[in-house]
């Protein structure tokens, strides 16, 4: 992998911030509704170019995370119970955006005898009640296993369903202790086997994590036996002191590879670049019909 192993910020990862309070205003809209966001608790390099454009990926069912994986911020602990008027919260807050794709995210809850795939599927249907035209992309923790939730999250409708499998198998340990390379995977296959053909599955890794240029292309290779449609790739950032340390900055260069060897392995599409995140323009995958139309569930 062609990287720089420093530790001050390469000149590709500095980003000029948007002036207009229009991020500001997303951020109250959000805190009047009493909703989380993964920009925020995430700390997420992006935020202030997606909050001023309107757009914000909500976080459900908490802010604690029953697990402790080392490149999230996401605060851990005790969680709360599920908020039974969240739905309806995160559906006004999409009208109120005015998003017309919407990601909904979650902390995992292994608390919880369904990981929370009910709470999940009563967002979905709750935001595509309200907004009618809106798009929604779910990315899910992984269910502790649970493939039998899955289906009631697919026939809410929404068009992309996304689980992260975050790094390659040998950092897991490292990573994302309490998580399973297998398991993601075996998620991310029993979605493409229970969905229509029009929802497409999803996936992301982040590199800079001391992960090889073959160990990614390995992952590459995983995620398309097990169908997945779209894969993501985005420079780790330590976002806090106690997170792992970045191991290097992976050039601009070596994302387009990345992107060119995930097309030719077969994916429908491919995002790799430093500020990539799994949400980051998550609307490019998502093709609709002429205005006046609904919104179209697939991408061609
Ligand atoms: S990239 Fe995703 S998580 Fe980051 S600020 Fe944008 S919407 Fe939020």
């Amino acid at each position: 992998m062609t990287a720089v192993h420093c530790k001050r910020f390469p000149n590709w990862l500095k980003k000029t911030l948007p002036s207009d309070g229009a991020a500001v205003e997303t951020a109250r809209l959000l805190e009047r509704l009493g909703l989380a966001t993964i920009c925020q608790s995430a700390k997420c390099p992006n935020i202030w170019e997606c909050f001023s454009r309107r757009i914000a990926t909500i976080l459900i069912l908490g802010r604690q995370c029953t697990r402790k994986c080392r490149f999230c911020a996401v605060g851990d602990g005790m969680p709360a119970a599920v908020d039974e008027d969240e739905p309806r919260r995160v559906a006004e807050a999409i009208r109120q955006l005015g998003l017309r794709h919407a990601v909904i995210t979650s902390v995992t809850r292994d608390d919880l005898p369904d990981g929370g795939a009910a709470h999940f599927t009563k967002v979905v249907e709750e935001i595509l009640s309200v907004n009618g035209a809106t798009t929604v992309e779910v990315l899910t923790p992984d269910f502790a296993g649970r493939t039998d939730v899955l289906r009631q999250i697919i026939e809410a409708g929404p068009v992309i369903f996304g689980h992260n499998v975050e790094t390659v198998p040998r950092l897991y340990s490292q990573v994302r202790p309490g998580a399973d390379y297998s398991r993601s995977l075996r998620l991310l296959e029993a979605v493409r086997e229970l969905a229509p053909p029009s929802l497409l599955t999803k996936s992301g890794l982040m590199v800079g994590l001391g992960e090889t240029l073959n160990e990614v292309l390995d992952v590459f290779r995983d995620l398309r036996r097990v169908g997945c449609d779209i894969v993501t790739v985005g420079q780790y950032l330590q976002p806090t002191a106690e997170s792992l340390p970045v191991n290097e900055f992976v050039t601009p260069d070596t994302f387009q590879e990345l992107e060119k060897k995930a097309l030719e392995m077969g994916f429908r599409a491919a995002f790799c670049g430093p500020f990539v995140r799994s949400s980051y323009l998550a609307d490019r995958f998502v093709v609709r019909r002429s205005a006046g139309e609904s919104a179209e569930r697939t991408m061609n």
